[in-house]
């Protein structure tokens, strides 16, 4: 055994590496996920079914074309610990890792061709400054890598929501939502299949938001992508 390899074991003796879905240690072979979680936590695999639920969640609100989601997401299940250490334990890898695992399944099927940009759900400022990064981000910094794909996290940004606006009540605020996400550069995405990419798809509002605002440009269309997807 190499010193080096003497050292590192020494320190995950002291460290140990766990998996961020279950909690048990990881191997130095694994990263992110065990291997029983990497083949056993509840992988959607709608990319290979047309119709499939999370397109019915869009079903009458906004045209999308192709939608994905790596895993399933239950409340105080494995997959919510794993994203809830991407979002509030600053593990910006959890996002990179699952990028490149659902990128590396979307390669493999044809109807994922013929995507120009990735484009995540950008995170309003002051949260993202508190946070170090957007979680979304960091999902489709993978994806871009597994799949090749340009990421764009310039053309489409959240602006800050005014005093006035978290004043106002909970339907008026939605309705603002169109007011807070805004296309800086229109030319960059004109003609584009944008896939539109968040962590968690609940009820697909946020997504929805965003899809309107970028479908105004001519000759946009939209594919989404989610690390999971919560059955509401
Ligand atoms: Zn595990």
């Amino acid at each position: 055994m190499k010193s080096k390899d003497l050292i590192r074991d020494f320190i995950s003796l002291l460290y140990p590496r766990l998996c961020f879905a279950c909690g048990n240690s990881l191997f130095k072979h694994e990263q992110v996920l065990c291997t029983h979680c990497l083949f056993d936590l509840p992988r959607t695999n709608f990319h290979l079914q047309p119709d499939n639920p999370l397109d019915k969640v869009f079903w009458g609100r906004v045209p999308v074309k192709k939608t994905a989601a790596l895993f399933y997401f239950t409340k105080g299940g494995k997959v919510q610990h794993l994203v809830h250490q991407l979002k509030y334990k600053g593990r910006k890898e959890v996002g990179i890792y699952t990028g490149i695992i659902l990128g590396a399944e979307l390669k493999k099927t044809p109807s994922f061709d013929g995507i120009d940009l990735i484009i995540p759900v950008p995170l309003h400022p002051r949260k993202q400054k508190k946070r170090g990064y957007n979680q979304s981000e960091q999902f489709a910094i993978g994806l871009s890598e597994s799949t090749g794909i340009e990421m764009d996290i310039k053309s489409f940004v959240r602006t800050i929501a005014t005093e006035t606006q978290t004043r106002k009540s909970r339907f008026a605020r939605f309705e603002n939502v169109k007011e807070i996400f805004k296309v800086t550069n229109p030319l960059a995405l004109e003609n584009k299949h944008l896939l539109l990419v968040d962590d968690v798809i609940t009820t697909g509002s946020t997504l929805e938001s965003c899809a309107n605002i970028l479908l105004q440009i001519p000759g946009v269309s939209i594919s989404m992508a989610s690390i999971a997807y919560a059955v509401g």
